[in-house]
């Protein structure tokens, strides 16, 4: 089908929708914020592992309100291991702005959302259609596979102009009612029916009759997406320093990856005890029954977007309790309850041997 034809589509896709979508805890709301906390959260996290995320967070913090209210510590402990902690540390920032520039009301037209912290033109128009039920269209890639399936539209779906002139076609064509209902119908085909991995399930399709990829046979040549440059590699040298009931953690910095979150004291590359010892000798600390707890296996790796670590693990005793080092001593109920440790160092723990061992996280990547 041509882009002129995307009209076309409203009226099957809107009657499957209703007939048969996934009931999910956000699905059914038109509270602004409920909608905005779920999109955030669903960004690069699959459906079934936000749900419980998703059930916590309105629990402990169910309004705009709430959230200003809650300390960052355990804002970061609801997100633990769901990785992309700046967009837990987004939300608060929206939250605080809401309560100074908008008297506590989340504003309601796609503009002012738009202007809040970490939204982007895709959550402002979740928001503004299915909260406030304006014509804005929400396009992720999960929306680009649909529409470039129906219409054999051949351009790179990474080019901002290609994303920037689907959002306007379809903005065009969404009905005077119902426009939270068609984002959704859209967002639900591409998670359900035209899927992302593997043969979309074209049988099943609302719209097979109207869908030229369908008609040519070839669905799996879109979207056409130009390839990623690789992923850098960082290799690391992991710590876990014991002392007594407790291991060392210390903070990341404001920039780069894990900003500002707990780690595991660590040092670039891949060092020899005897190099280790002399690293920590110079901020005076001492290390005792220093051993590498992941000797024999292949280093630990973690993924993010754009880079992976490759981790090996070193355990040691150690004494030095000082703050002037900057190491923070935590208990292992600390740990599980109130500081949020991203998951790559989880892995660490995991792995290492020790009493800690218990304290393994999940595992989702923390991007
Ligand atoms: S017919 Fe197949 S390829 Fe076309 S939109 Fe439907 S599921 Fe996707």
């Amino acid at each position: 089908m041509e882009y002129s034809q995307l009209d076309q589509i409203v009226a099957p896709l809107l009657a499957w929708y209703e007939a048969d979508h996934r009931q999910l805890p956000w699905r059914g709301t038109k509270d602004p914020y409920k909608v905005w906390v779920s999109e955030i959260m669903l960004q690069q996290t699959r459906v079934e592992t936000v749900i419980p995320y998703y059930r916590r967070f309105i629990e402990r913090c169910p309004t705009v309100a709430a959230l200003v209210s809650c300390g960052d510590d355990e804002l970061l402990k609801l997100w633990e291991g769901l990785g992309y902690y700046s967009r837990a540390r987004n939300l608060k920032k929206a939250a605080q702005m809401i309560c100074a520039s908008y008297d506590g009301r989340f504003p309601e037209t796609y503009e002012a959302i738009r202007g809040l912290p970490g939204i982007g033109d895709y959550t402002a128009g979740a928001v503004s259609s299915i909260a406030f039920e304006q014509a804005r269209a929400a396009v992720d890639g999960n929306v680009l596979r649909v529409v470039t399936r129906l219409t054999q539209d051949r351009r790179d779906i990474m080019d901002a102009k290609v994303r920037r002139q689907v959002t306007e076609m379809l903005e065009n064509v969404y009905p005077p009612k119902l426009r939270g209902d068609f984002t959704q119908s859209l967002m639900e085909l591409g998670a359900v029916v035209c899927v992302p991995n593997g043969e979309p399930l074209c049988r099943g399709c609302p719209l097979k009759a109207l869908c030229g990829a369908h008609r040519q046979g070839t669905q799996m040549q879109y979207p056409v997406k130009k390839k990623k440059p690789q992923r850098k590699t960082e290799h690391k040298t992991v710590l876990i320093l014991i002392n007594q009931d407790k291991i060392a953690l210390r903070k990341r910095g404001a920039q780069g990856i894990l900003s500002g979150m707990w780690e595991l004291p660590n040092i670039d590359g891949i060092l020899t005890a005897k190099q280790i010892r002399q690293a920590f000798a110079e901020k005076n600390i001492e290390l005792r029954e220093l051993r590498e707890v992941s000797s024999g296996r292949p280093p630990l790796k973690h993924i993010f977007t754009h880079m992976e670590w490759h981790m090996v693990c070193w355990a040691a005793m150690c004494s030095a309790v000082g703050t002037d080092n900057g190491l923070t001593w935590v208990t292992e109920k600390q740990l599980t309850h109130e500081i949020a440790l991203p998951t790559a160092f989880k892995k660490c723990l995991k792995g290492c041997g020790t009493m800690w061992e218990g304290t393994g996280g999940q595992q989702q990547h923390d991007k």
